[in-house]
């Protein structure tokens, strides 16, 4: 994708990069000292900016990472997590950032990418003023980055965030638990699924091996349920297996037990990484289709999925729901709407498979394309003054 270059201007104070002596250290490039290489790793995921700010009187170290404006604002949550170096914060921060420019792209959302890191302790309790530094960060940036609630991060985080910014969602008393409307997005998507595997898109009957039960599993087995579908379900929490067992007549196993079970779809609703080099061979399913985000532990694992004849659902694109709910909290849009606009996850992953049987390549590599395709298009549209 061929984001526009923009100039890495933060406009937050006090990142005190000493100036690169070209006599001292010739070989090296702006950036590269200390083994950062900021601008590389910016050129390599070809993101617009990255702004750091830093406030030591209250330990606050946070990056936020722009990936691409090109559709919106680029949209991301703060994850406050304990990162061993600043350099892997900065590259968990591009990452994340580029996904979700992917993930609002295929969504059909008018929102770019982006995301942002605080470092350190995420139990801290001073967390007002922490959060507080980051609102003032955000705002520096003027809209073009909105934050949200990631790991290590609650509403009453985003609460302080407020105090400083508007651009924040996911606050007490508005869009409210994302995981229906994502859960529904799921459903919609598995159907898809089965229409192109199947020529059908019932689920009468079809068995899926459900892996987690929590928020987002447990509203999928409603849905499954209600549909027909037989469940075998596995969750550490053996309260919310319970609950999935007695309301959806599911079966229970133990948790490694659900990469073995036969079924029609596995729908992974847990952890990240779940199809990796151990469990893509146990796999006995048609379809891979689940919640979870950052399913495989890396690309080839969806190459390895696609040569074992196995339909993936990209897991941006099957899980936008989430998304989709924040962006009708910015936009005030009833909670139909939020549904309805979930339901179309159906249709953008029949034209992910059809990408992928046209051009010959594996599902996830297919999504990336309409993602790339979609922003390359808009991009064009706005690129005269008007
Ligand atoms: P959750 O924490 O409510 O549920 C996750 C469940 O997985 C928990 O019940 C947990 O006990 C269980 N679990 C953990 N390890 C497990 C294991 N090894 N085997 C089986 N179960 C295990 O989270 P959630 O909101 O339901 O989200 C589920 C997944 O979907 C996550 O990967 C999340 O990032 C992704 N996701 C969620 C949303 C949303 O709207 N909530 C949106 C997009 C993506």
């Amino acid at each position: 994708m061929k984001a526009p270059a923009k100039s890495s201007g933060s406009s937050s104070p006090a990142v005190s990069t000493p100036a690169p002596s070209p006599a001292a250290d010739p070989g090296r490039k702006p950036g590269e000292r200390e083994g950062l290489e900021l601008f590389s790793r910016l050129a390599e995921h070809e993101h617009e900016q990255v702004s750091a700010y830093y406030d030591p009187s209250i330990g606050y170290r946070g990056l936020i990472a722009i990936h691409s404006t090109v559709l919106g604002p680029a949209l991301g949550g703060t994850r406050f997590w304990s990162y061993p170096s600043d350099a892997a914060a900065l590259v968990d921060c591009l990452r994340l950032a580029r996904g979700m420019t992917y993930k609002a792209a295929v969504a059909g959302l008018n929102l770019g990418g982006g995301k942002s890191v605080i470092i350190g302790d995420n139990r801290t309790t001073g967390r007002e003023a922490l959060f507080r530094a980051h609102g003032r960060h955000i705002e520096s940036l003027k809209g073009r980055y909105i934050t949200a609630e990631d790991v290590g991060t609650s509403t009453s985080d985003m609460e302080y965030i407020k105090a400083e910014t508007n651009h924040v969602t996911g606050l007490v008393g508005t869009s409210g638990d994302p995981s229906p409307v994502t859960a529904y997005g799921v459903y919609r998507g598995i159907k898809a699924c089965a229409r192109y595997r199947y020529g059908s898109d019932s689920l009468a009957g079809k068995s899926v091996a459900l892996q987690g039960c929590g928020s987002v599993g447990y509203h999928l087995a409603k849905l499954l349920y209600a549909e027909g579908a037989v469940i075998t379900c596995s969750d550490i929490d053996p309260q919310r297996v319970k609950r999935v067992v007695e309301e959806c007549g599911a079966k229970a196993v133990a948790s490694d037990a659900i990469y073995d079970v036969r079924a029609s779809i596995f729908a992974p609703c847990a952890l990240g990484a779940v199809i990796n080099d151990d469990t893509v061979q146990r796999l006995h399913v048609d379809i891979v289709a689940g919640a979870a985000n950052n399913q495989l532990a890396e690309d080839r694992h969806g190459d390895l999925l696609e040569r074992r004849g196995i339909t993936y659902a990209p897991d941006y694109v099957i899980n936008g729901g989430g998304l989709i709910n924040v962006n009708a909290e910015l936009h005030g849009w009833a909670p139909e709407r939020a549904r309805s606009k979930a339901g179309e996850i159906y249709d953008t992953l029949l034209r992910v498979f059809e990408i992928a049987r046209e051009e010959g390549c594996p599902s996830h590599q297919a999504a990336d394309r309409l993602a790339e395709q979609r922003i390359a298009a808009i991009a064009k549209v706005r690129r005269n003054f008007v």
